[in-house]
């Protein structure tokens, strides 16, 4: 009998980036998933995304901005409409921004700006696409990616008992509390739909040069992306309301 697999997979933040690089390893990958949901802010301006799309029948191409109420509930009821009662397979939260600030610039503003970004948002978009997951859940068993998961894009820099190792991220006040509250987002999750055969997790894509990650990062995108797509695959119960890197390595919370 065929091994289950992944057959639909929505990724926030395409435009450019980690989110890019994951479409387009997916829809290289063999075997590729059927409906790849590419959601971005503005996808006339997304020209990558755009070729990318025209070049494989498999991704599907909305707008998604994930702070705001009604983009999120327009794509899924667009996202609602083609998979039917298959639901969706797979929720990878990407979308994410960072703002430099140190103890001495930070600003309520700030700090209130990257909240709604990189963790409201991230609750929100998961509760709107609750009832696709579960759909997908009922068809299937055991955990993982084949069934229904939900994929957090944390931070090394996220993790409260690495603070000290990693004081480069000093700096990042904003972002780092902000993805931390994301890790417990994905706590709380994974402990909650647990029952309903929906697996969560927290990821750290490695430091990737991307405009947020920047050009004195260790490696590409590309070079991430074959390994971030064989720790989807390979997410299973154990894996479930863990924090992983993209090798596979449990970080620390
Ligand atoms: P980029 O800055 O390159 O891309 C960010 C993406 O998020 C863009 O597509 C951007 O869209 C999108 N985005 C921002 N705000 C919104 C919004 N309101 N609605 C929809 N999309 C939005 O970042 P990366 O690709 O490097 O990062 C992707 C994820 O990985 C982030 O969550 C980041 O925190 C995380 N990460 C990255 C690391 C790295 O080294 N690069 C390391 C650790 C974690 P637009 O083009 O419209 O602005």
């Amino acid at each position: 009998m065929a091994q289950p697999r992944c057959r639909s997979v929505l990724i926030t933040g395409c435009s450019r980036g980690i989110g890019l690089g994951l479409v387009r390893g997916l829809v290289e990958a063999n075997p590729a998933p059927d409906l790849v949901f590419a959601t971005c802010r503005y996808p006339e301006k997304a020209q990558e995304l755009q070729q990318l799309s025209k070049q494989y029948s498999n991704i599907k191409l909305l707008q998604l901005d994930v702070v705001c109420e009604n983009s999120i509930k327009k794509v899924v009821k667009e996202v609602e409409e083609i998979v039917g009662d298959k639901g969706l397979n797979c929720l990878i939260n990407n979308a994410g921004i960072n703002v430099l600030a140190s103890l001495e610039e930070v600003t309520a503003e700030t700090m209130l700006t990257i909240y709604e970004t990189n963790t409201v948002a991230q609750l929100m978009v998961t509760k709107a696409f609750l009832p696709l997951l579960r759909k997908a859940a009922q068809l299937s068993t055991g955990m993982g990616c084949h069934r229904a998961a939900i994929i957090n894009m944390s931070s090394l820099a996220a993790s409260m008992q690495l603070v000290q190792a990693n004081e480069m991220f000093l700096k990042v006040y904003p972002y780092r509390i902000a993805k931390t509250a994301l890790n417990m987002i994905t706590r709380c999750l994974a402990a909650d739909l647990k029952s309903d055969g929906i697996l969560c997790i927290s990821l750290h894509p490695g430091w990737l040069q991307t405009d947020m990650g920047g050009n004195m990062a260790p490696m590409q995108v590309q070079e991430a992306i074959p390994g971030i797509l064989s720790v989807l695959d390979r997410l299973g119960e154990k894996e479930n309301g863990s924090f992983l890197d993209w090798q596979g390595e449990t970080l620390p919370w």
